[in-house]
């Protein structure tokens, strides 16, 4: 597993996959330890990276289902999954994550949000109604590189994707029964617990 984990590092490095940030990585393992998650909902597979580093810190009997866009990536993902120990656990489905949520079913205690950043309010209500009552949403690059929080103006190219991460941040902060916490490391985690009411 470890080797396959470096293999994909490298993979990711080579061929410009922007897989979980360096600095992110020991924050996210830590909170997925903490979590023990069950049935686990991903947005924005890439090679499938962060998906193996669930399976290998949830639950015995994880579940995850992750979403990804590009076929390639989707297609490279399976073919590292399956190489690895937890073959049966992870089912990638290859399309659009808004419109793949439409159709999904179940209910799953942790969601690892990491797809297209200027979704993440939206993403936020369509995964509402298939998250049980104790879940933790945890939304990567929350503070695109430190545009978010700043006072300054971002780049006009980035300026949509800065707005759209604010309201993320607001609207999981003023929907009831969730906690949310902004983490630095890497490009900015939120960590969203729903407390279970
Ligand atoms: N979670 C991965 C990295 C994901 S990078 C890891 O840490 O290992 C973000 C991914 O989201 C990219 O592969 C991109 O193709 C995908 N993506 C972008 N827009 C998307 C969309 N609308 N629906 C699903 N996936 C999308
Ligand atoms: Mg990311």
């Amino acid at each position: 597993m470890e080797a396959l984990l470096r293999e994909m590092e490298s993979y990711a490095q080579e061929n410009h996959v922007p897989i979980i940030n360096e600095g992110a990585r020991d924050a996210f393992c830590r909170i997925v330890c903490e979590e023990r998650p069950h049935r686990v909902l991903e947005l924005g597979t890439a090679i499938g990276y962060s998906a193996l580093l669930m399976a290998g810190k949830g639950a015995e009997d994880i579940e995850i289902v992750s979403l990804e866009l590009n076929e390639a990536r989707a297609a490279k993902a399976r073919e590292f999954i399956r190489r690895s120990s937890y073959k049966d656990r992870i089912q990638v489905l290859s399309g659009d994550a808004a419109e793949l949520l439409g159709s999904l079913h179940g209910s799953f205690d942790f969601v690892f949000m990491d797809a297209a950043k200027g979704q993440y309010p939206r993403y936020f209500r369509q995964i509402l109604p298939l998250l049980e009552k104790r879940a933790v949403i945890l939304a990567d690059n929350v503070l695109f590189r430190g545009y978010v929080l700043s006072k300054e103006r971002p780049p006009r190219r980035f300026r949509t994707i800065a707005k759209r991460l604010r309201e993320y941040i607001r609207v999981v902060q003023d929907t009831p029964g969730f906690t949310t916490e902004i983490l630095q490391e890497g490009d900015g985690l939120a960590v969203s617990r729903r407390n279970g009411t």
